[in-house]
């Protein structure tokens, strides 16, 4: 029975704003009637599995996608659930969809600027409008004794339905005219770009101009346990588009409080490292396996740029633009459960896999500090993912932070760090003497930004992370001090308060105490100034660097400090040179010095003097 009809007012207005909208993205169309086949064929694959009575059970649930270049057409069909007439009414003629909607609303409210809005809400079956002259589509539900149908429509008034021949197969085929501007869709290199780039993880084999496209299959939604390690490997490089197999994987799936399927993958090296600057991240949104971006700048964190791979959400509205990713509160959810769930696989790889954890380390450690330093509610996560040496490893060996907290001693409250060039050179800083002395462990950081991780983390299980070259270490008395000769408290003080007087202006606390045993003195950072590699990173970033005032404590049982007293009364041009020599010496170890050239004279100097 053939039957014209309106479009609900609605509807009217919606195609009207589609069609004569310039809109860049037009190939969205083809997207959005690839979800609808793909929607369709999985609402029958469900009735299958409820065990409902099915027209044509045997039919396979295929995609098929035809192009017709010389009468301009392209036809995209399913076998899936189809729609009755009565469906065919209403869900192709009125505005039945909730994202539609909200389409329509915003529409009014902007008048004007509604190409925008196409992008951001998308307006699903009717966006073909935007390339089709005239859609045909033919239909036939799952349910048994249905009668196929046919709905033909312009786009513009309404449509025309009839009934579609009886031997019409279950499902759902749509014949698109294209437009005259609009004829690139059917051709075949065009289309089946497009098609491939929106569709290669649907869960149904796609044909297209009666080829199989070869898809990968949508291996994120299957359980891990039917996934091989090849399955893994095959889908990363397709993703990737690399040769090269992944480092390793995480595949996540959960059912509440959001649907969520996710396999993400670490690559085998650190694309930064190879000088191609920032690397984009490479994580695809879909939902039900059906493309929104295929790289959304703001899915994940920034310093979780490293990883490849696809998030999948069926809470999410398809139609999620661009502009709407940026500020959803879905997904920042799920950001949040997959960065937890990503820091916990690094957790569980470490544990389990030490090596292949240290490979990764050696290649993305500067990610993980990265996200030490920006993401507050990751960052106690993070800290246990942090490995270094110390003075308890063997040079090239790791520890952690955990393993330096069992290793602590009884009286011991913090923990203590290190930052310096190389091992090397932290291993004969003075800085180590007093907690040497103790049986206590200090860990060696050796990289630019470690200071700054330090600065964010404060803190690991309670315990305080301390520099070792700060001035106020509050450590435990030492049990038993060897007896060395040396300047007694009123020789000691002497000294101490010449050479205050002398470097007034340079310094800030001249004293003498047991701090270092190595060493005739040693530069301390006062606890309110800022340290050297924070006054170095200002200074690059072109800031102005606050003045700092080391405190510089002597060691009285050191035999040039010994001398030094003794000159003070007797050559005080020679004793200005060994106090400059000795000062400038313990500022050069603790990065404090501004003027290294400095040094070098007052060592040629003094060497000159007593040649
Ligand atoms: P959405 O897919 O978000 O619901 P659309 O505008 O894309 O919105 O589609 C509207 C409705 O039309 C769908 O919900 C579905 O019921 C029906 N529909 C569209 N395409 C098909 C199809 N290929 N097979 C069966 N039903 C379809
Ligand atoms: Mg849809």
């Amino acid at each position: 029975m053939m039957e014209k009809q309106p479009f609900q007012t609605e509807v009217r207005q919606l195609l009207d704003i589609v069609i004569h909208a310039f809109y860049s993205d037009r190939e969205v169309f083809v997207r959005e009637l690839i979800s609808n086949a793909s929607d369709a064929s999985e609402k029958l694959r469900l009735k299958q599995l409820t065990g409902a009575a099915i027209y044509q059970p045997e039919r396979e649930l295929r995609l098929s996608i035809t192009t017709d270049e010389e009468k301009h057409t392209l036809t995209i069909a399913d076998a899936g659930i189809g729609m009755t007439r009565e469906e065919v009414v209403e869900f192709l003629g009125t505005i039945a969809h909730s994202g539609t909607k909200k389409f329509l609303e915003m529409a009014r409210e902007t008048k004007g600027d509604t190409q925008n809005l196409i992008g951001q809400f998308g307006v699903g079956f009717y966006s073909v409008f935007m390339a089709a002259e005239e859609v045909e589509v033919t239909t036939r539900s799952w349910e048994p004794d249905a009668v196929p149908v046919r709905w033909v429509s312009n786009g513009e008034e309404g449509y025309s339905l009839d009934d579609a021949p009886e031997d019409t197969p279950r499902g759902t085929s749509i014949l698109i005219h294209l437009k005259t501007d609009a004829q690139d869709f059917a051709k075949p290199n065009r289309l089946r770009y497009i098609v491939e780039k929106y569709s290669n993880f649907i869960g149904f084999p796609i044909d297209f101009n009666g080829e199989h496209l070869n898809t990968v299959q949508a291996i994120w939604m299957k359980n891990k346990k039917d996934v091989s390690e090849e399955d893994y490997e095959a889908f990363y490089k397709f993703i990737a588009h690399t040769d090269s197999a992944p480092l390793t994987h995480m595949h996540f799936n959960a059912d509440a409080p959001i649907v969520l399927n996710s396999v993400l993958f670490v690559p085998s090296d650190n694309p930064e490292s190879l000088g191609f600057g920032r690397c984009e991240p490479n994580v695809a949104l879909y939902c039900h396996k059906v493309l929104i971006d295929s790289k959304p700048e703001n899915l994940l964190p920034e310093w979780l740029r490293f990883l490849s791979g696809v998030v999948d959400s069926e809470d999410l509205p398809l139609n999620i633009s661009r502009e709407m990713l940026q500020d959803n509160s879905l997904l920042r959810r799920i950001a949040g459960t997959i960065t937890k769930r990503f820091i916990k696989h690094l957790e569980d790889l470490a544990k389990d896999h030490v090596e292949k954890y240290e490979t990764f380390w050696k290649q993305f450690n500067r990610f993980i500090k990265e996200g030490i330093v920006t993401s507050w509610e990751h960052k106690d996560a993070l800290g246990k993912l942090l490995r270094f040496e110390s003075t308890f490893t063997e040079p090239g060996k790791l520890t952690s932070f955990a393993d330096y907290i069992g290793r602590m001693k009884e009286n011991q409250k913090d923990i203590y760090v290190l930052f310096g060039s190389s091992r090397a050179q932290l291993e004969s800083s003075p800085y180590l003497d007093p907690l040497k002395a103790r049986g206590f462990e200090v860990i060696f950081l050796t990289d630019g930004g470690d200071q700054f991780v330090v600065d964010s983390l404060m803190k690991v299980e309670e315990k305080e992370i301390k520099s070792a070259s700060r001035a106020n270490l509050d450590l435990p008395p030492l049990e038993d001090q060897p007896d060395t000769p040396g300047l007694d408290e009123a020789q000691a003080k002497k000294l101490t308060d010449w050479l205050a007087e002398a470097y007034k202006d340079k310094l800030g606390k001249i004293s003498a105490g047991d701090r270092v045993t190595t060493a005739p003195a040693v530069a301390l950072q006062d606890e309110h100034d800022l340290s050297p590699d924070v006054k170095a990173y200002l200074k690059a970033m072109g800031q102005t660097v606050p003045e700092t005032h080391p405190l510089v404590e002597f060691n009285p049982h050191h035999p040039l400090v010994i001398k030094l007293a003794e000159l003070q009364e007797k050559d005080e041009e020679l004793s200005k040179l060994l106090a400059d020599q000795i000062i400038d010496t313990a500022l050069l170890r603790a990065g404090f010095l501004d003027d290294p050239s400095r040094l070098a004279r007052t060592t040629e100097a003094l060497v000159e003097k007593l040649l």
